[in-house]
Formats: C-alpha cells, structure tokens, sequence
C-alpha cells in the first residue's frame, strides 16, 4: 500500500516506522510543516535480527530525501534495555542506546527508538487543537499499550512505557484468569487476550471500558485518547465510551477522544519524535 507520492526536496523529510505484530507502518513526512508525504505497510519485520533491519527500512524507496529516522517497537525497554518480548525475541537485554547506535550507522543518518504506545500519543497531542497538558494514550492492539503525559511532560518518552498489567482489584473481578506474565488473577493484559482469543466483542468492550475507567479514576487526566487496531477493527470506540460513561465522575464525551490518524498513528507520531517535535 503507497500512497500519495508527490516531488519532494531533498533533506527536508523524517520517516517514521512502527514495526508492530503484524505490520510495518511507513510514513514519510515534511520536516517544515509535518505533511505526510507517504504512507504504507508491509508484513512486520519485528522477529528479524537487527543485522536485517536496515533493509527492511530503506525498502523499495531511497533515503535520499529522508533525514532523521525514528522506529516505534512494540516492546517495553527500561534501564537501557529491552525487556523480555515475544515479538522482538532478537533484540531482547539489548540496550536501546546500542540498537540506535548500529542503526545510525548503517544507515548514516539519526535514528531513534520510541515505544509505539508513546509515537501513537505524540500524533494524537499534535493534531489536538486542544493540546491537553494532562493525558493518556490506551492502544488496544496485539496486546495493550499505554503511555502517560503529565503536566506537560511525557513520563513515558523516550524509551519506556507500561504495558498494561493493571488490576485494581476487584474491579478485574468479572474474570478470574490468572496472567502468565504477571500472575495477578484478573490482569487487564490477560482478560483482553482471551477476549481477542475468543473474537469476544463485548467482552473487549467491557475490558477497555474497565481499563479506561480504572486510569481516569486513579490519574488526574485531561483527556484519554483511545485507539488501536483492534477497538478500530471491531468498531468499540462508541460502546467503550457509553460503559464508562457512568462510572467516571468527569464528562466522558469531553475526556475521552478517537486517536486521529488511526491508520498510521505509531508511524506518524514516530516520524514526528524523529523531526524533533
Ligand atoms: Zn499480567
């Protein structure tokens, strides 16, 4: 999928990937003024070695027009290294400075890492004419991601960021597993696997209601802005909205927003950390 290609000046473009489960997500955009200039998708990379990863970055296209890079990783990366991930298995204990490094050099230009929850929520704070000072980012796709802007700070930028193992019992109590990962019975994580596991689309509904009732109750937040391929695909924005409606003593219509750009978010947002914004 390529679309929108137009003339474009040399030096003047970021690219942002998102290498995710199931995708790698592409966008190119103006450094000036953030335009995409183009955007695709091929099959995910993510379980490749960093060795073979500069290929699947430059791809079909030369980087000739292109300056900094920023990929988007699905996986959580704290104290400099990469933490124990099924998608990523190559990468894992490596320090994100040295994946930087080697990938800076390959492909002699900047490239930075971002965690794909994080990129997601920078795309939807720039095109929020609002710009909220306090939010949340809750991506509901392979698995659950979440990032956090407080007071004008991100506390999940650069690298880390919380996969979602919440449980704030008993509200986790209308499911009882028990997480492999975490073991806490009534992980959020789990809950929502076994959900996408069982093509269950109010038992989705239920747990990213819980997820999102749970956050506004517990951080003093502006806004939260959902989105993910799996609450698109399955269409649940509206559902999830009407079921914390009622359980959250803020103005759910006004705290809680659609992640534009949908499509291409982790991507966009990534090219948007590259260009520096
Ligand atoms: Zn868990």
């Amino acid at each position: 999928m390529t679309t929108n290609t137009s003339p474009i000046p040399s030096g003047h473009l970021a690219l942002g990937v998102d290498v995710g489960g199931t995708k790698a997500k592409y966008v190119l955009i103006d450094v000036a003024n953030c335009q995409v200039r183009l955007q695709k998708a091929i099959p995910t990379f993510c379980a490749m070695p960093l060795d073979d990863w500069p290929s699947y970055i430059q791809t079909d296209d030369s980087l000739q027009d292109v300056g900094p890079i920023a990929i988007a990783i699905a996986a959580s990366h704290v104290a400099g290294g990469v933490q124990k991930t099924s998608k990523f298995p190559k990468l894992e204990g490596q320090a994100v400075s040295d994946i930087e490094a080697q990938l800076t050099k390959v492909l002699s230009r900047p490239v930075r890492i971002i965690h794909d929850g994080t990129a997601g929520h920078l795309a939807a704070l720039h095109e929020d004419p609002i710009r909220p000072s306090s939010s949340a980012f809750l991506a509901f796709g392979t698995s659950i991601g979440l990032s956090l802007c407080l007071n004008g700070g991100f506390i999940t930028l650069p690298y880390n960021c919380w996969v979602s193992h919440t449980q704030i019992a008993p509200t986790f109590a209308f499911d009882e597993r028990t997480c492999e990962l975490c073991n806490q019975r009534g992980c959020a994580r789990s809950v929502y696997k076994h959900y996408i596991a069982s093509k269950d689309a109010a038992g989705l509904a239920q747990t990213m209601a819980q997820l999102t009732i749970n956050l506004l109750n517990t951080v003093p937040l502006d806004c939260v802005y959902l989105g993910g391929g799996v609450l698109a695909s399955y269409q649940l924005y509206q559902q999830v909205v009407q079921r914390v409606k009622p359980c959250v003593l803020l103005d759910a219509n006004c705290t809680l927003r659609p992640v534009p750009k949908e499509e291409i978010a982790g991507a966009y947002g990534a090219a948007l950390f590259a260009a520096g914004y």
